[in-house]
């Protein structure tokens, strides 16, 4: 097992990753942008490198400043939590050409998923479900592109290969728009994401969000650790997510389940992933694979018992997994709501100092946070400021420990998206579960001061 990591990320991530190595007696070397320098998981830590200047580009995002850190602290292998460069493939391959252990998937593999055309592809490959669509990415020829369209039948939904974040996707309803969406996504795409490659997929009416979370190891084994439902989001971000998704029947779970076990077999995966679906009239459509340990993971360590950081670690290091499919049982009803520095009806981002902290507590209850009484919120980054997610033997009793907790959970200074939360946990539908992707939107608009 590895003696020391370094930790490529900031925030309740960073913690969280801290907090796996110090239960596995591994040192964490933790790295820090000049607007972290004075948080209290940087401080506490046992060691830490500052990389760089608040903006990311010249911190989070310097591989060079990152790899140098490693090197001066004598650290063996990289976690790169998630966003920032968790799914660079250069990343990746710099960090093992630099003889560290990367704690993720080989870089090839994050190229293959990175590219949503050939993640796609792979996955037809792989067997399992796509959203139909183009075959492949979109020619350049407009009226090929035409021809694709009434193909698939509109509506249809123009996706950038590259794009991420909920970014770079475009609804087409009539042919007469076609074109110019074509047009403008790929402009868009271009620029944002250093790609204009587009593809095109049927948009999907009423679908839910659900995806399931895999291990691989290094010894060709391969495991899903079950499925969680992120249906509720805005502007295609997830707000809240749970475990088991509600209302789906548990054979087709171990189906798909099974499949994207196979597929991770098939194409040599390593490490943790989830593979991203859309769910629609009892049917499975594939829409992207993340390469990473995601946002929402520790639902799924909830019902599961299994910690999937340290998981991540023990497959770096090149330990097999130790439990087989049999061995993974679920129990119980995981929900997460994550916390987010902003105003909650205009979502405007709300960052400064936090001159109260109260985080909730008592059975079945989890906060993963970086957050304090005092904690200055950087305007730079991410919103997130951390999770609350909860745990019953049923989505009823998990339902009435988040309103618990939400209920005593008190953040002064700034604002945050708890009073949101809280209405949501007492909204008929969300506790009915199975709401579509469209749903928590719909609610917004609806919903009176
Ligand atoms: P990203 O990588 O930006 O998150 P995804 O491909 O995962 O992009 O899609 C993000 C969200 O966009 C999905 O959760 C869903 O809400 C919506 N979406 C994507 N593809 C479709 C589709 N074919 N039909 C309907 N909604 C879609």
């Amino acid at each position: 097992m590895f003696k020391k990591i370094l930790i490529a990320n900031r925030g309740e991530i960073a913690l969280r990753i801290q907090r796996a190595c110090r239960e596995m007696g591994i040192r964490a070397v933790m790295v820090y942008s000049e607007a972290d320098r004075d948080a209290k998981y940087i401080k506490l830590a046992d060691e830490s490198v500052c990389i760089g200047p608040a903006p990311s580009g010249q911190s989070y995002l310097n591989m060079p400043a990152i790899i140098a850190a490693a090197e001066v602290t004598d650290a063996e292998a990289i976690h790169p939590g998630y966003g920032f460069l968790s799914e660079n493939a250069s990343f990746a391959e710099r960090v093992e050409k630099s003889g560290f252990a990367f704690i993720g998937p080989t870089a090839e593999s994050i190229r293959l998923m990175g590219d949503k055309v050939s993640a796609k592809d792979a996955m037809i490959k792989a067997n399992v479900p796509t959203v139909p669509g183009s075959p492949g990415a979109l020619p350049e020829d407009p009226k090929e592109i035409i021809l694709i369209a009434r193909q698939v039948g509109y509506p249809v939904i123009i996706k950038a290969a590259g794009g991420g974040g909920g970014r770079g996707m475009r609804v087409v309803h009539t042919e007469a728009a076609l074109l110019h969406a074509v047009q403008t996504t790929r402009a868009e795409a271009g620029a944002a994401f250093g790609n204009p490659t587009v593809y095109m997929e049927k948009f999907l009416e009423h679908p839910r969000h659900i995806e399931i979370q895999i291990l691989a190891d290094t010894h060709g084994n391969a495991v899903w650790l079950g499925e969680r439902d992120c249906s509720m989001q805005r502007r295609h971000q997830k707000i809240i997510e749970e475990a088991p998704a509600p209302g789906i029947p548990r054979k087709l779970i171990e189906k798909i389940g099974d499949r994207c076990a196979a597929a991770c077999k098939k194409v040599g995966y390593r490490g943790a992933g989830t593979f991203e679906f859309l769910f629609e009239n009892g049917e499975f459509y594939f829409i992207e694979m993340n390469t990473r340990v995601q946002v929402e993971h520790p639902v799924t360590e909830l019902v599961t018992g299994i910690d999937i950081v340290q998981q991540q670690i023990r497959i770096a290091a090149g330990e097999a997994l130790p439990f087989t499919q049999k061995q993974i049982h679920h129990r119980g009803h995981a929900i997460e709501c994550r916390v987010n520095a902003e105003d909650p009806w205009t979502f405007m981002p709300s960052p400064g100092r936090i001159t109260m902290w109260h985080p909730p507590g008592g059975p079945g209850v989890r906060v993963d946070s970086h957050a304090y009484s005092q904690y200055f919120v950087p305007p730079n980054y991410d919103s997130m400021i951390g999770k609350i997610i909860v745990h019953g033997d049923t989505r009823q009793q998990a339902l009435a420990r988040m309103r618990s907790a939400l209920s005593e959970t008190l953040v002064d200074g700034i604002q945050t998206n708890i009073p949101l939360h809280r209405e949501l946990m007492v909204d008929a539908k969300f506790n009915e579960g199975g709401t579509t992707i469209h749903y928590l939107e719909g609610w917004m608009a609806e919903r009176k001061r």
